[in-house]
């Protein structure tokens, strides 16, 4: 019989949470999981994250962090880690149409306390991976997920890696999570199949110049042929400062938009966005997104799990991906967590498996419902041609009336808050001890939250 390949000396044989993929969903789970209390006398779960890419950052992905997903990173004792990347409070939303303000409003429902920050994506990954480091998981870059290992039963019982050099090591699991993108390996291994609705519109994602009046907050110029979305972004070294426009344009049309000079670019930009007429494009970066909305019929197969885009993608439009991403990272964690931290002897699967099954019991219809949720949103805001601006305008303007407010309000606090809090995860046996790097308990975090948005909207 042919012996294994040798292991690297960076890939341990066995672990107890093997994460295929470290984006904000797998470097999520990773945070999560070691900042769960555990048993006295217990060591502390081992996790290993696997990621293609060699760095954070380089793909382009949401900067929005809605309160639902600062409420994750907040607990897990990111709350300065964000501010100090430059996080960028967002209270207000406002709606242009030709140039002219039609609505100004608080884009955060009343009543919910945790803040909304814009950070660049790759801002985030890189607080999320040094949170996991310093708790001790250990993140594995430039390998490969390329299959899974079975046992008896067909259960999955590891992951076979795959290095820069094309050598392929097997790293056995208790529970393998597959965190690795919309277009993810462990899912294709799983056989768990996938629900795909293409979108026919995309997003044109750009930077520029800040304009001299723009305020902070989520600014939204209708146009009929599709509306433009700006953000701000932190500060620059040299002073200077950026925001990123997401302009809504029609699918399959990335060549036509890249093949535009930057005068030609500039023109068909402002002409969406008055705002913009004299601000200088940032066009290194820039990219059109394919939209779809995907979701997979099952998260959990076999022993093993997939969250995340794996799981599910939306539209951008309603900002809900990443949180989406840590929401299934902190419900895996506090209900699957105990059960591993209990069964380490024996290795019974039982526990797991049912905890397992409570997660995607509780995760895949609250996902489907915010699935849903994003889609309605992006029929309207995603519609082109004159009647649909026509009605855009409307419904901007009926937002502004009392009974419209009433109707906005419900709409954000569905999109934008915890209606269904998980209980604090408790120890599996016996008095919890702090973590190995404690994470600050999520009340006290947001209070803190709160003083430190203070400090930055005065500054
Ligand atoms: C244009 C755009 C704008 C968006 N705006 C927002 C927004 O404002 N707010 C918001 O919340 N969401 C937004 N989203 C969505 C959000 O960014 C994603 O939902 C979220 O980042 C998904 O995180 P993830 O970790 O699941 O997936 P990914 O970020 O795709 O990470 C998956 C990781 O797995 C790695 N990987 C893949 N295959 C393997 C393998 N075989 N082995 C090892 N590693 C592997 C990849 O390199 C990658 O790092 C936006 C998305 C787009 C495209």
């Amino acid at each position: 019989m042919p012996s294994p390949p040798p292991v690297p000396d960076a890939l341990p044989p066995a672990v107890d949470v093997a994460i295929c993929g470290g984006g904000v969903a797998g470097l999520g789970l990773a945070c999560a999981l070691s900042a769960l209390p555990r048993p006295a006398a217990a060591p502390p779960l081992s996790i290993l994250v696997l990621e293609r890419r060699a760095q954070a950052g380089g793909i382009h992905r949401g900067d929005s962090l809605l309160p639902r997903a600062t409420r994750h990173l907040l607990g897990w004792g990111l709350g300065p880690g964000l501010l100090a990347a430059g996080a960028r409070p967002i209270d207000a939303v406002r709606v242009h149409a030709r140039g002219r303000q039609l609505l100004e409003g608080p884009v955060v429902p009343p009543g919910e306390d945790a803040p909304y920050y814009v950070l660049p994506h790759a801002e985030i990954e890189r607080l999320l991976e040094a949170r996991a480091r310093a708790a001790g998981v250990r993140l594995v870059r430039r390998v490969g997920a390329r299959g899974l290992l079975r046992g008896p039963g067909g259960r999955v019982e590891g992951v076979e890696v795959v290095g820069p050099d094309g050598v392929a090591c097997p790293v056995r699991a208790r529970l393998v999570v597959g965190a690795d993108g919309q277009r993810s390996r462990v899912r294709e291994a799983l056989g768990l199949e996938v629900d795909v609705h293409d979108y026919d519109h995309a997003l044109l994602s750009l930077e520029a110049d800040r304009p001299a009046d723009y305020r902070d907050g989520l600014e939204v110029h209708l146009h009929r042929d599709g509306g433009v979305l700006l953000l701000p972004r932190p500060p620059r070294a040299d002073g200077s400062a950026r925001v990123s426009v997401g302009v809504l344009v029609e699918a399959g049309q990335a060549a036509l938009w890249h093949g535009l000079d930057d005068e030609a670019l500039a023109r068909a930009v402002a002409g969406r966005c008055p705002r913009l007429a004299r601000a200088a494009l940032d066009r290194q970066g820039m990219h059109v997104y394919a939209l779809s909305r995907r979701h997979a019929r099952a998260y959990v197969r076999d022993g093993a799990a997939i969250l995340g885009d794996a799981a599910h993608v939306t539209s951008p439009v309603a900002g809900q991906g990443m949180t989406a991403a840590l929401d299934d990272a902190g419900a895996l964690a506090a209900l699957v967590g105990p059960a591993l931290l209990a069964d380490r002897a024996d290795g019974a699967p039982a526990a797991l498996d049912r905890a397992l099954a409570a997660w995607e019991g509780r995760q895949r219809p609250r996902t489907a419902r915010l699935l849903r949720q994003a889609h309605a949103l992006d029929r309207v805001y995603g519609a082109r041609g004159p009647l649909a601006y026509r009605l855009q305008v409307a419904a901007a303007w009926l937002v502004g009336t009392p009974l419209g407010g009433w109707f906005g309000r419900g709409l954000a606090r569905a999109l934008l808050t915890e209606r269904d809090p998980l209980p604090a995860p408790g120890p599996a046996t016996a008095p919890p001890v702090e973590p190995a790097a404690p994470a600050a308990p999520p009340a006290r975090a947001v209070a803190r939250a709160h003083t430190q948005v203070q400090e930055v909207r005065a500054a």
